[in-house]
């Protein structure tokens, strides 16, 4: 399907390039609108300048890259990593508008990233650099112009700091600058455990569409953050056996199942999943090719490559992550026949609870838990059986499916508005 070289296989941007023009061709998408789609509309650099708690300044260099906003205000999270460039924020935001039209929410895409190492930073020095970042970007953000959200390195309390900052600079409380806040200030119930929610049901989806059962279902996690502890945890929930959980520091594997409950407390009072005793530990990158039925990468990029996707034994590969698996990957994967759920359905869940939240917020009214949940699963389950249908219909892989559904949905929408060329 593709001619990358090794050395492109894991440029996120070169990644998602190729299934657009992919997905492209086989729409026989038009030449000025293939054009317009396969590049961003707006890319931002910004220098942060912070004081840090040593009395020293620091420069942070941060990005906000607006793909599209054709059928909506951008949406899409921010990164707080030593990892992000500008190359991968471009991916990942143009990854948010295929994502928000694969589940026909009305966004568009956008993605932003700061390089630094939250890790390794206090609370102080992360407001002080979240809230100048916000300042920069402070007329190319708002509710109808562009909303973040958490991503990884993020959290509630950093969108917490986004809303006030924007409110002090706006000289009004502007809950629907942000979504993923905390419940109390503007925050939908539900937008914490989405992704994984999200995940759990597309899961449900691939097994009853492939006739298996959760009676027995082994499934292996990659990553045990916001994403992977709550894709594990409502997996276990629902009935499916989580036998491995992998980290960027040590995996775990238990054939007869882990208690997630268990090790999520663990994780928070340790820091680590290391050291959990209802497990045995394993090799972090041995675990993903260990004999499972379902895979979720929900950690980073580049984590399914040429490398290990021949070794992979599961029957389905859900991506909570965003652009866990690169394209040479992807030949392989459909080789062997696995079933993958591809990110940009897999991981919709999250932005979808977003949108949820932002009308929550634009109502002044909000919902219950039960009926966020209700309304994220009726989205979930239709856009799974879409890109399915998708794909029975144009064969095609499921990925491709879901590219081509939403660059169709995207350049329906560009040309009803009519292009200002
Ligand atoms: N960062 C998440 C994602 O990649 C959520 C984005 C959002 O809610 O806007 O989908």
């Amino acid at each position: 399907m593709t001619t990358l070289t090794l050395e492109q296989e894991t440029n996120p941007w070169e990644a998602q390039a190729a299934r657009f023009d992919y997905a492209a061709k086989k729409l026989n998408l038009d030449q000025g609108i293939w054009k317009v789609l396969r590049y961003p509309t707006r890319e931002i650099i910004v220098h942060i300048p912070v004081g840090m708690d040593n009395g020293s300044v620091e420069v942070f260099t941060g990005y906000r890259v607006q793909h599209s906003i054709a059928r909506g205000p951008a949406k899409g999270g921010i990164r707080y990593s030593p990892d992000v460039s500008l190359d991968e924020v471009r991916a990942l935001a143009s990854w948010m508008t295929w994502k928000c039209a694969v589940v026909n929410i009305p966004f568009g895409g956008a993605k932003g990233g700061v390089i630094c190492d939250p890790k390794k930073m206090s609370q102080g020095e992360l407001e002080r650099m979240t809230r100048r970042y916000t300042a920069e970007l402070i007329e190319f953000i708002g509710p109808e112009k562009d909303v973040p959200a958490p991503d990884m390195g993020t959290d509630e309390q950093t969108m917490a700091w986004i809303m006030d900052t924007y409110s002090m600079h706006t000289r009004q409380t502007c809950t629907a600058v942000v979504t993923g806040k905390p419940v109390n200030i503007g925050g939908s119930r539900g937008r914490r455990e989405a992704t994984g929610r999200g995940v759990s049901v597309v899961c449900d989806q691939a097994i009853q569409h492939l006739g298996m059962s959760i009676q027995g279902c082994r499934v292996i996690v990659q990553g045990f953050g916001n994403v992977g502890s709550n894709s594990a945890k409502i997996l276990a929930e629902k009935g499916y056996t989580v036998i491995g959980i992998a980290e960027y520091d040590g995996a775990l594997y238990n054939r007869n199942g882990i208690d997630i409950v268990a090790l999520i407390a663990h994780k928070k009072a340790a820091g680590t999943i290391n050291g959990f005793t209802g497990a045995e530990a394993a090799d972090k990158d041995e675990l993903l090719t260990f004999e499972c039925e379902i895979l979720i990468p929900a950690a980073t990029e580049n984590v399914i490559t040429s490398r290990n996707a021949a070794q992979l034994r599961c029957k389905i590969l859900c991506e909570g992550a965003n652009g866990p698996t690169t394209t040479l990957a992807d030949d392989i994967l459909d080789d062997k026949r696995i079933f993958v759920i591809p990110d940009i359905l897999a991981n919709a869940g999250g932005v979808t609870t977003s949108y949820f939240e932002w009308v929550q917020d634009r109502m002044g009214y909000f919902w219950t838990e039960a009926e966020v949940n209700q309304r994220l699963d009726s989205i979930m389950t239709e856009s799974f059986s879409d890109v399915v249908a998708y794909a029975k219909s144009h064969l095609v892989n499921n990925r491709i499916a879901a590219y081509m559904l939403a660059i169709d949905r995207v350049a329906y929408t560009t040309k009803q508005r009519g292009m200002y060329a």
